[in-house]
């Protein structure tokens, strides 16, 4: 047996524990730059806090991008020119809170810092780019999901799109994992239903998918078929019911361990086509994911029986 796994360097989890974010970003870097969602987080205060906590502990935090739509490379080129004026460098922290699309921008940016030879992003982009590589690190990243869904704070991609052409790839690199991922699932208690059903099947279908990949390995598999342990019997509370404590922190962290299997095992057949759907008929990630999982089950019936099998007995 032979494999690698990457993982964020530390992991944060627990309802409530937002207010640490201040001694996280402190370890750092010297200044912060903050990148978040939906306007919500703005409205309710959070992002208010959030520099707060910075503040005080002795971190200068400046907001620098609201995202509320999953990047395009345009989004990514003038948040890093931006950056740039404010003469962010690899002293400094990103700090990014949101859903996917929030966290994969400030990936984007942290990487795009450090990482000059190209004009735009689109340089550097899986399949469409000039074939460039992310060599340098990035800045530090501090991911704080405000979704239970893609795992993107513990994965190695950011994916950024375009409509013209269009098109939804990944800018990817081993250098990319975030530093500190910091995981209050009471952030996730305001999401509307229908986004805690979308990210939920994301999460799920991630777990699924990478459990039964053909690069799949141990421990991304154990992390998988956990996080549908947790993740199965949660979902429908989590929609029904958003306040609901024990079903939002089985979600969170299905999110993340969905991420980390991700991150190593890669995805299959449903995530092969859901950019397609986002891209071409506007559905949102995790709908696309739904919608697909069960064709993708069956094409890969026959390949992956054994693992297909495995997995049943946890939905039984
Ligand atoms: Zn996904």
């Amino acid at each position: 047996m032979q494999y690698d796994f990457f993982a964020p360097q530390r992991i944060v989890f627990g309802w409530g524990r937002r207010v640490e974010v201040g001694e996280l970003a402190r370890d750092l870097g010297q200044r912060a730059f903050l990148i978040s969602g939906s306007r919500t987080l703005e409205a309710n205060g959070e992002l208010a806090a959030v520099i707060n906590a910075c503040h005080q502990a002795g971190v200068d935090c400046q907001h620098v991008a609201t995202i509320t739509h999953e990047p395009i490379v345009a989004d990514v080129d003038s948040a890093v020119a931006e950056l740039q004026q404010l003469e962010a460098t690899a002293n400094d922290v990103l700090i990014a809170v949101g859903g996917g699309s929030a966290i994969d921008l400030a990936k984007a940016c942290s990487a795009m810092l450090t990482n000059s030879d190209g004009d735009s992003v689109q340089d550097y982009l899986e399949g469409v780019g000039r074939g460039l590589k992310v060599a340098a690190a990035p800045l530090p990243l501090l991911a704080i999901p405000t979704t239970a869904g893609t795992g993107t704070e513990a994965t190695k991609n950011a994916v950024i799109s375009n409509f013209d052409p269009p098109f939804k790839k990944s800018l990817r690199s081993n250098l990319m994992v975030p530093k500190i991922v910091l995981v209050d699932p009471e952030l996730g208690a305001s999401m509307p239903p229908s986004t805690t059903a979308y990210t939920g099947m994301d999460a799920i279908t991630q777990l699924i998918e990478s459990y039964i990949s053909a690069r799949a390995k141990p421990i991304p598999q154990a992390l998988c078929a956990h996080g549908l342990e947790l993740a199965i019997p949660a979902i429908a509370a989590a929609v029904e019911e958003g306040t609901q404590r024990e079903a939002r922190e089985r979600m969170a962290h299905a999110a993340l361990l969905s991420g980390m299997a991700v991150a190593n095992s890669g995805l299959g057949f449903a995530h092969g086509v859901a950019p397609a759907l986002g891209v071409h008929l506007n559905v949102p990630h995790g709908l696309a994911c739904a919608v697909m999982l069960p064709t993708a089950l069956r094409v890969n019936r026959d390949v992956r029986l054994a693992e297909i099998a495995q997995l049943g007995r946890l939905f039984a």
